[in-house]
């Protein structure tokens, strides 16, 4: 099957980037099974790309390949031992046995996520096309990791603009527990990939982490939007002062009393507070206490640029009362994942935060995501993960 692009909207497509929206094709004169293989056409008619057809989303095509060669199981299977090849060029399996194995575009298979927490990979499908070849994939990702136990996190929202229902639980093999630990530097953590955040941890986080363990040595640490403890233990293994862990979530909470015990680290040192981070920093702005280390890696406050300003006055919000709170020497380690804020917007709002704080602070260090969760040049999109490690003077 054929699709023309409209004069002149081939451009980007050349800039190898891999989505065609809607409003820049022909609409088509036959009706294209949804995640089926089109041809993308310029509207002279020559090959642009080969792409997985979405039909309710706005994201109409997701290119598979810029070259005239067959999409099927072996053009998988090769996707599949590049991305296993980029993995072991990173030397990820020297620190953790848990780790991004396929991060969507950026290893060249839109929609497919696949995680792997030991001898488990965690799959993620969220578009039509991924799910037209998920079984194909499943099947593949058995032949080449070798590991037999496949679990489906398709269960996210996103599904919903391509017309797709949620989906979780086993896609191969047997599982007898959902929750067990994985291994991340020399720390353990137990992972929920059933009903977990993402697929069951935060495991684009995990350099930040060790380095914030760093830092936290003799500090009081403040760690917002803690989750299951991933910055938490890392600072109590690092000889922390203290450690005040925040979540809403009881569930992840829990795990992080039962990562503490799992780590044999001292119990006495931490306090978990189950609570809402923005009435919490003004409850301790209100109490006077104060920190020599906060940490602030929050939700995603702006999915997509037209949710930039809403997140911005969030982002602001969280990021000056933690200077407040801050004593002098303090360090302020602040993230954001949102894919609608950039690096250069994501300074500007951490500076006004200061600014209005009445602080002078100063960046010491630029932080990104793992490199399990690698970036396409021509896929800018990927790189989501920013954070800046500040210190206050
Ligand atoms: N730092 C963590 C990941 C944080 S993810 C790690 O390294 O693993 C963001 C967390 O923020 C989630 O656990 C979610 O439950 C929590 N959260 C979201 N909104 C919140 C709010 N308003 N107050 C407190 N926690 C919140």
């Amino acid at each position: 099957m054929n699709i023309h692009l409209k004069p002149g909207r081939e451009k980007s497509l050349l800039r190898r980037h891999p989505w065609v929206f809607a409003s820049a094709i022909q609409p088509p004169d036959e009706v294209i099974a949804s995640g089926s293989t089109v041809d993308l056409l310029a509207h002279g008619g020559h090959f642009l790309a080969r792409a997985s057809y979405s039909p309710h989303s706005q994201i109409r095509a997701r290119v598979w390949t810029f070259d005239d060669e067959p999409v099927d199981r072996e053009f998988f299977r090769r996707k599949i031992k590049s991305a296993i090849a980029l993995r072991d060029t990173a030397h990820m399996t020297h620190v953790t046995d848990s780790y991004r194995l396929i991060h969507g575009e950026s290893d060249g298979i839109p929609g497919i996520v696949v995680d792997r927490y030991n001898d488990v990979l965690v799959l993620q499908s969220t578009t039509a096309g991924s799910d037209f070849w998920k079984e194909s994939i499943a099947d593949l990702l058995i032949e080449e990791t070798g590991i037999a136990a496949i679990y489906e996190r398709s269960d996210v929202d996103v599904r919903e603009l391509e017309g797709l229902q949620p989906i979780n639980g086993i896609l191969r093999g047997d599982l007898s527990s959902f929750i067990f630990p994985i291994h991340e530097h020399n720390l353990k953590f137990k992972v929920n990939i059933a009903s977990g955040h993402k697929t069951g941890f935060y495991l684009d986080q995990r350099e930040n982490r060790l380095r914030a363990g760093e830092l936290a040595k003799d500090r009081d640490m403040l760690n917002c939007f803690c989750y299951t403890g991933g910055f938490s233990i890392n600072a109590l293994a690092n000889g922390a002062k203290s450690v005040v862990s925040v979540d809403s979530s009881a569930d992840a909470l829990k795990l992080l009393e039962e990562n503490i015990a799992l780590n044999d680290l001292p119990a006495q040192k931490h306090t978990s507070i189950e609570g809402d981070v923005f009435q919490l920093l003004r409850k301790f702005r209100d109490e006077a206490r104060s920190f020599d280390m906060i940490i602030l890696d929050p939700p995603k406050f702006a999915p997509t640029a037209t949710h930039a300003e809403k997140a911005s006055r969030a982002y602001k919000d969280i990021n000056l009362l933690a200077f407040k709170l801050l004593r002098p020497g303090g360090i302020l380690i602040t993230f954001s994942c949102s894919g609608g804020v950039d690096a250069s917007l994501f300074q500007k709002i951490v500076a006004s935060a200061a600014l209005d704080a009445g602080v002078d602070a100063t960046i010491i260090e630029h932080l990104s995501q793992g490199n399990d969760h690698p970036v396409s040049l021509h896929f800018p999109e990927g790189a989501y993960l920013k954070g800046l490690v500040c210190v206050k003077g």
